[in-house]
């Protein structure tokens, strides 16, 4: 374990439409969010001072919600301006933004359709590395045995609490065996993503990423296609088997916490962080900062 844990750290705290006292942002231990995970976030990451594809991290938020079957009681604009004068509020420059959304304590029980939704935001500093040379070495993944839903058991496209118990379990047996995530095969055995980022492959100047037909499809994952296309990368999203593990040049993951992360192995498998990785590292770190 590292760090100040984060319920005892210092600053504010947007709460339910007040900025309140780090400390004093809690909530009932009766919530339904807490006991039926009828919970969303986002997670954005904060560039310059500026939140990086803000609109597109606000729009999730509330499509999750929605397709949770909750409203979220305030508008999206004041979300974004209460964002903006929180990062102000503890001089976030270089950061992360935490919105939560939860279902309260008027009913604990599965049905919840009178309880009120409760909203807040976080933030602290999160410097971005960004160093090249260490990030190339890319991380280990060890290909998990809990696998991604079907997208007839739960609405994959709602970044909702509920599915990350499945990432949670698969990060704790990466990391209980020396790796630093899992890759997640889907509930068919394709290759599908890591715990909290999307994956691709890269042979040549062609890209492969699995179709997200089961799983988030990142704003990340979205930059990069976006980028790489204008590099004159070839972007094939298609099926990606665990038996065709072999057939890529480099691998990397995205995500808005994870950027661009190279990877060194999957398994026994290893790839050389190459080309690739480098140029989409470069043009993913000038478009953040633009
Ligand atoms: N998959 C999962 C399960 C995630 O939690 C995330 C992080 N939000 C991603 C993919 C990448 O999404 P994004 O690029 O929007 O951060």
């Amino acid at each position: 374990m590292s760090g100040i844990p984060f319920d005892q750290r210092e600053g504010w705290i947007w709460f339910d439409g007040e900025f309140v006292e780090w400390s004093q942002a809690r909530l009932h231990v009766l919530s339904h969010g807490l006991h039926y995970a009828s919970t969303v976030y986002e997670g954005e990451r904060v560039y310059n001072g500026k939140v990086f594809k803000l609109r597109e991290h606000t729009e999730r938020l509330y499509r999750s919600a929605q397709l949770m079957d909750f409203a979220i009681p305030f508008e999206p604009a004041e979300l974004e301006a209460a964002s903006h004068q929180l990062l102000q509020r503890n001089q976030v420059v270089e950061g992360y933004l935490r919105p939560v959304a939860w279902r309260g304590s008027e009913m604990i029980s599965t049905s919840a359709r009178f309880n009120r939704v409760h909203v807040a935001i976080a933030c602290w500093q999160w410097p971005s590395y960004f160093d090249p040379a260490a990030r190339m070495a890319g991380i280990r993944l060890k290909t998990a045995t809990w696998r991604r839903p079907p997208p007839s058991s739960s609405p994959f496209e709602a970044k909702a609490s509920g599915h990350y118990q499945i990432a949670t379990l698969s990060k704790h047996d990466a990391e209980n065996n020396g790796y630093h995530d899992a890759l997640m095969l889907d509930w068919r055995g394709h290759v599908a993503e890591a715990t909290s980022a999307n994956v691709f492959f890269a042979k040549g100047r062609t890209l492969y990423t699995p179709v997200p037909d089961c799983f988030l499809d990142g704003i990340t994952r979205q930059t990069v296609i976006e980028l790489a296309r204008a590099l004159d990368y070839q972007v094939i999203e298609t099926t990606i088997l665990p038996t065709q593990l072999g057939d890529f040049d480099e691998c990397f993951l995205t995500g808005t916490a994870a950027e661009i992360t190279p990877v060194q192995s999957i398994d026994e498998q290893h790839y050389r962080p190459g080309t690739a990785c480098r140029e989409l590292i470069a043009a993913y770190t000038s478009t953040v900062n633009a």
